[in-house]
């Protein structure tokens, strides 16, 4: 498979679509591998029937990289979710760029930027292929980081509650003097500096 992880073939990446031919899905779906990966396939599956590249699942994907136009950028992450080899960097509400090492011009990150500041440039081949050649690892870690941090939240979530809790009862039960405890704060911060 080509490894843009374009999902343009229906399924979310190359690994998954060519599970997806083994268990008899059409071979012929993926567009931007063109003819040449059409007949890698055939020659790896000797198909009964042979069938052409089906353009209902393109366009192709030429070689570019994304670029974001920072001074338009609000931060609002979405890229960031989209593109399939965490090739997005950037913090909440702040802007973002692009590792274009590592992007493959899959154009996922495209549609869901609301404020459309996502430009694509052409590259070269050499860089395309260098980013295709990593994008598989890749795919495979943003898939392993996306279903940690969803259990982490989620324990995490239960453990802030219970703490949260817990916190609240000791602060319950004791009598605090918020004043004094201020003053005493701000003594030691004079103190030190
Ligand atoms: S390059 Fe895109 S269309 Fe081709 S197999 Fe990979 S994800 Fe599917
Ligand atoms: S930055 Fe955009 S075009 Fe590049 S790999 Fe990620 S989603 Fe695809
Ligand atoms: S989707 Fe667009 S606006 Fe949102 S962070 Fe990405 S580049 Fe910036």
């Amino acid at each position: 498979m080509p490894q843009y992880q374009c999902g343009r073939c229906d399924t979310p990446g190359c690994r998954d679509y060519a599970l997806e031919i083994a268990s008899g899905k059409p071979y012929n779906r993926c567009v931007p591998g063109g003819e040449e990966t059409l007949i890698k396939i055939i020659d790896l599956i000797q198909p009964k029937k042979i069938l052409s590249l089906d353009h209902d699942y393109g366009p192709p994907i030429p070689n570019q990289v994304a670029h974001i136009i920072e001074e338009e950028c609000i931060g609002c992450k979405k890229c960031i979710d989209a593109c399939p080899v965490n090739a997005i960097h950037g913090a909440p509400n702040l802007m973002h760029s692009v590792i274009e090492d590592i992007c493959t011009g899959c154009e996922l990150c495209i549609p869901p930027c609301p404020v459309d500041c996502i430009e694509l440039l052409e590259t070269s081949d050499t860089q395309i292929q260098n980013a295709k050649n990593m994008s598989a690892d890749l795919y495979v870690i943003k898939e392993q980081i996306d279903n940690k941090s969803r259990i982490k939240i989620k324990h995490k979530n239960k453990e802030n509650i219970g703490l949260a809790e817990e916190i609240n009862q000791r602060l319950e039960n004791r009598s605090i003097d918020k004043e004094a405890n201020l003053k005493l704060i701000q003594e030691r911060l004079l103190n030190k500096s």
